[in-house]
């Protein structure tokens, strides 16, 4: 196993840092480094620049946009992304819509759907969990009864999603529903496409401890949707469900995402000061960042280690639990201990307390004024994309046998 980059990924590397320094504008990234809000229009404004490169669907084969780019590559690319302080690729069209598509949908629905995700005509968000089915998913139950009448051939849909990342942007939301009350819990689901301004569609928000609108409950009351959207077969969405989650885990390590919030840690450690001298010197508080900094570093191997299996034809298994388990928890501990360097200046609600002097204080850089924030938001990282203790269970399934 060698876990060093080949001379011809070096160059990719350096391939994808030229154009993040020519193509990201600085407004993008100023923003992400320093934690504040980024509108829809940020959002789609990254994702046309990388469509335009060819490098925004990187989970699709190249006949339908992607780039081609084998497993290390995609790390590469990401990696690079997080450090340059690139807005995150909004998931839910290109990396998981996308793939369920490309392997379950008709061809039909790839000429149609397909194209409108690259060039963001559609906004997508995902219509998974309700309240009662977050971890036990296959317990869904919002229904669609299928008829046909002079319009056609179509379901009604009514129900509840709840914690739908982003819907309120979306234009349309892919859902798991139940269209068969009698069969085995997991036997009786379909995934439906769902235009999110039919009648009937309502989108409450969910307002987050760090004060942002990021996640929504989302109601349906008879929901007209045509027969056409549903993909793969009635009654065996389950499938397309599970396919989907390999992909939503995806990079859920973050491993570049802490690679550049340990640097900015570092930076606001080094600047406050604590009994006359830099925080960082603190014994106690210089061990906890060194703990954190190596279980990143063997995180980094880990990672690099699944990737190898990968390249080298592998199947990651019980390891991409893993990676999220430790991933969620480094990234969590870094925005922990940054809240905590920062103290009272983590939230400043008078902004020139930043400002170098203010009140004859010196106070850290500014994306420092994002700490509590980022620490409040990262709480949900050992929730989302299936909780810590699911992906526990899941090791003890797969490794353990239990
Ligand atoms: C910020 C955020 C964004 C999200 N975005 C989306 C989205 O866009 N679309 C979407 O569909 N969903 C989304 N989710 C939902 C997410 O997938 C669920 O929150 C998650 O799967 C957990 O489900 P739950 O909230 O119902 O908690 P529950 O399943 O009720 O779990 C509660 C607690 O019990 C534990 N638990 C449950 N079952 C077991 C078990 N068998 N063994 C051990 N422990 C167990 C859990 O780990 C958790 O700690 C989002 C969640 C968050 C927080």
């Amino acid at each position: 196993m060698d876990l060093n980059f080949t001379p011809e990924e070096e160059a990719f590397r350096s391939e994808v840092r030229a154009f993040l320094a020519d193509k990201l504008p600085a407004r993008l990234s100023d923003k992400v480094a320093t934690g504040k809000h980024l509108s829809k229009a940020d959002m789609q404004e990254w994702h046309a620049i990388l469509n335009a490169r060819g490098w925004l669907a990187n989970h699709w084969p190249e006949q339908y946009g992607g780039p081609g780019w084998s497993a290390v590559e995609k790390f590469i690319f990401e990696n690079e992304c997080a450090l340059a302080h690139a807005p995150r690729i909004v998931p839910f069209g290109v990396n998981m819509l996308g793939p369920v598509l490309i392997k379950y949908g008709s061809e039909a629905q790839k000429r149609y759907w397909l194209p409108r995700i690259l060039d963001g005509s559609d906004w997508w968000c995902q219509g998974y969990s309700e309240p009662g089915a977050g971890s036990d998913l296959a317990s869904v139950k919002t229904q669609a009864v299928r008829g046909i009448d002079a319009q056609g051939d179509h379901y009604i849909v009514n129900g509840q999603k709840t914690w739908t990342t982003l819907g309120q942007h979306a234009d349309m939301i892919f859902c798991l529903v139940r269209t068969n009350r009698e069969a085995k819990k997991q036997e009786g689901i379909s995934f439906l496409l769902i235009d999110m301004k039919s009648p009937g569609v309502e989108v409450r928000p969910i307002i987050t401890l760090d004060g942002e609108h990021e996640v929504n409950e989302v109601f349906f009351s008879d929901v007209r949707v045509p027969a056409e959207n549903l993909v793969g077969e009635e009654d065996k969405g389950w499938t397309c469900a599970k396919y989907l989650l390999t992909y939503e885990r995806t990079n859920i390590a973050g491993v570049g995402f802490s690679v550049a919030a340990m640097a900015q840690l570092k930076a606001i450690a080094a600047r406050q000061r604590k009994n006359g001298r830099p925080l960082a010197e603190d014994p106690a508080f210089a061990a906890r960042m060194a703990r954190v900094e190596i279980d990143l570093e063997n995180m980094k191997t880990t990672n690099l280690r699944v990737i190898a299996a990968v390249a080298g034809g592998g199947v990651p298994g019980a390891e991409s639990s893993m990676l999220k388990i430790r991933g969620t928890e480094i990234r969590q501990e870094i925005s922990s201990l940054a809240r905590r360097a920062m103290g009272a200046q983590a939230r400043p609600f008078v902004a020139e307390a930043l400002e170098d002097g203010f009140d004859g204080h010196p106070f850290g850089p500014e994306y420092s004024a994002a700490a509590a924030a980022r620490y409040f938001n990262n709480r949900k990282l050992s929730i989302f994309g299936g909780s810590n203790e699911i992906q526990k269970n899941i090791i003890s399934k797969m490794i353990l046998g239990l």
